[in-house]
């Protein structure tokens, strides 16, 4: 695919009273008269969900999938029916491809219909994303819902999903006026997202989605259909379960544990291990943390502010994909805590400039190949970046107005206030090891205990003997830290060029960062706070300049970083039999093997974020309890094999460096 093909072509709406109909389909997103009822009667009650939600037990997991969010009204209709029947401990997921996302002021104005939505349609207002191809994951009503919206093709889109499909709203404009969407292509994915009992319904009933339902393996009847319609479909996927399409057996997801059990141990307070322990928290589990510091967020989560800052690439790599998807989630993440307390960060916008020939040669091209939305970034000149940061800055470059900052103490904090995490500080954490009897992995000998247990200690993980050899390496940076000068205007952006400032915090400005490899000192050095305010004294000289640097404070960390510079998330594998099983790699890269892989089981490790965790850890935390948890996966699904432990052993294999 053509990479110009990410960025995607908003809808554009005409207004026939108050019903939007596409430009481009020619067709009505809702029915005006009773757009509700509509809703209602085509697709909830149709898939029966009103009975079938009723009769869930505590603690079900049920998936929805959509083709077309469109406005959004069928996921806020299947919201207040969730709301109204699943029990409380149950969780909806609610994955929805659009390929021409509205304009957030036309979602707006169609939402503003119905005014009984209007907390959901808020929600969406203000986490809805950039029209840019990638999965984007919201979360509704204390986790109660999650909501992936995929943008893009449909039938693309759902060929990166990794997750079983309960039951299928099948909207997306009539047949006729869309055949692109109603493929073949598509039908074969919704059968391989579909199980035994999975159910659709849809408006339609034209011959060629009747026939392709059928075809892939749905009983299909015909319904009446609602108002002046004389039919719609609905059915029940009743064939064998389509085998996925291959992929490499070493990234097969790991079989789910056969205890129901759901308690986990997480290792590590910094951001990696509270944003895991708490979407695992929120989805009803019961989480103890062990964190050898008396207390959250002392080691490289420290610093009292970091960056939401990306890097973006000319053509989209799984990096600057996981960082766009990660990027959404944690803004709306600090969005949400930020209103209670908004110390815990600011989405103020980010300004990176261009300080470089190298640089300004590289936004230029991040511009001109037209992929990026200007709701992601757009290019500012000196004057306006200057105007926009409330200081003067030294250069133009790209403004990222969904980014901002945040104190990650503050929000580890917070996220630890959930009365399903139980913390357990000064408990370094010796030993890790499995008893194959009880299932469980067991803490220091015994001293805790879990059938489930996620690693979140950076740049020591490697040191737990069942993760030996993941190639995690920790580099020294130092920020520094020194009062608002009183007399000069604050910054009202982060500023990041060749290093990074964000807005004061309690009146002091926190800033840096050095870089030093194969460094593992503490000790705050002058030299390194002199680098720091050169860096600043580059982006804005007026600020470097009227900083007292005599009452700086400094502070030194460690990033954790990997070789391919992605972090390592997902299920740990069993790293010999692996080495075995495929060596046959090191004589032919391309040999097909048979399905099967061992993992060790209910062992799973988020680490090796780098500089970068305000904005992979978030997403990374919803992944892996997307994996612990059984649910549909919030990241593509190549994106999220690009994160697999076992990439260094196969990649080692195939160079035939082991
Ligand atoms: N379910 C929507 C609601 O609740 O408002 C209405 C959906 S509207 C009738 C159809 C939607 O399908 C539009 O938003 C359109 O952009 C989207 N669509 C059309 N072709 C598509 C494709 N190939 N892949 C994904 N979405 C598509």
């Amino acid at each position: 695919m053509n990479s110009r093909d990410d960025k995607l072509t908003p809808a554009e709406l005409s207004w026939q009273d108050n019903t939007p109909v596409s430009v481009l389909f020619d067709d009505i997103y809702f029915n005006k008269a009773g757009g509700l009822a509509e809703t209602e009667y085509v697709f909830l009650a149709a898939n029966q969900l009103d009975a079938r939600w009723q009769a869930l037990a505590p603690d079900s997991r049920f998936t929805l999938a959509e083709t077309g969010f469109g406005t959004g009204l069928n996921f806020l209709c299947a919201r207040r029916l969730w709301l109204k029947q699943a029990p409380e401990s149950a969780r909806l997921h609610y994955i929805s491809c659009e390929k021409h996302p509205l304009l957030p002021e036309d979602l707006a104005q169609a939402l503003a219909q119905w005014p009984e939505f209007e907390s959901g349609a808020r929600q969406l207002l203000t986490s809805w994303p950039a029209p840019l191809r990638g999965f984007y994951t919201l979360v509704f009503d204390d986790g109660r819902i999650t909501l992936t919206l995929a943008f893009g093709d449909a039938a693309e889109m759902l060929a990166e999903l990794d997750g079983q499909v309960d039951a299928w709203f099948l909207d997306g404009f009539a047949p006729a006026r869309n055949p692109g969407m109603w493929s073949p292509e598509l039908f074969t994915q919704i059968a391989v997202h579909s199980r035994s009992g999975t159910s659709f319904a849809t408006f339609t009933a034209a011959g060629l989605v009747r026939r392709g339902l059928a075809q892939v393996g749905f009983n299909v009847d015909k319904l009446p259909g609602f108002g002046r319609k004389r039919e719609m479909l609905s059915g029940i996927y009743a064939s064998d379960p389509e085998p996925t399409p291959q992929q490499a057996p070493w990234l097969a997801r790991p079989e789910p544990l056969a205890t129901g059990e759901r308690r986990a141990i997480v290792i590590g307070a910094g951001i990696a291990g509270c944003t895991t322990a708490a979407v695992l928290a929120r989805r009803g589990w019961q989480v103890d943390l062990l964190e050898r510091n008396p207390a959250p967020a002392l080691e490289g989560s420290g610093n009292p502010q970091g960056a939401l800052f990306i890097k973006l690439a000319t053509r989209p790599t799984r990096q600057s994909e996981l960082h766009i998807a990660g990027l959404h989630y944690s803004a709306a993440l600090i969005r949400r805590l930020a209103v209670e307390q908004a110390e815990i960060g600011d989405i103020c916008g980010v300004l990176s400039l261009a300080l470089s020939e190298k640089e300004i040669r590289h936004q230029q091209q991040l511009i001109d190949s037209g992929i990026y939305p200007e709701q992601l970034t757009r290019q500012v000149t000196r004057q306006q970046a200057s105007e926009l940061a409330g200081l003067e800055l030294s250069a133009g470059g790209l403004f990222f107005p969904e980014a901002g900052w945040a104190s990650p103490p503050l929000l580890c904090q917070r996220l630890l206030a959930d009365s399903n995490i139980r913390c357990h500080f000064d408990t370094p954490v010796e030993s890790l090891t499995h008893d194959a009897e009880s299932g469980l992995w067991e803490i220091n000998g015994g001293t805790h205990s879990a059938p489930v247990v996620i690693v979140c200690s950076a740049a020591e993980a490697n040191r737990l003997k069942p993760l030996a050899g993941l190639p995690l390496k920790p580099i020294r940076g130092q920020t520094s830290q020194a009062d608002q000068p009183l007399h000069l205007a604050p910054l009202k952006r982060v500023v990041c060029g060749e290093g990074y400032i964000s807005p004061a915090l309690d009146n002091r400005y926190c800033f840096g960062a050095s870089f030093k490899l194969h460094d593992l000192d503490l000790d705050v050095r002058a030299e390194e706070h002199q680098a720091n305010l050169d860096l600043l004294e580059r982006a804005i000289p007026e600020l470097a300049q009227a900083l007292d640097m005599a009452a700086a404070d400094g502070r030194v960390a460690y990033r954790a970083t990997t070789p391919d510079y992605l972090p390592i998330v997902g299920p740990v594998p069993e790293f010999d039999w692996v080495m075995r099983r495929f060596a046959r790699l090191r004589q032919d890269s391309k040999w097909r093997f048979e399905p099967g892989m061992r993992h060790l089981p209910g062992l799973y490790i988020n680490a090796g974020h780098g500089s970068k965790g305000l904005v992979s850890c978030p997403i990374s935390a919803e992944y892996i309890a997307s994996l612990v948890d059984n649910t549909p996966l919030p990241l593509p699904r190549r994106v999220a094999d690009a994160l697999n432990p076992v990439r260094f052993v196969i990649k080692n294999l195939i160079r035939r460096t082991i």
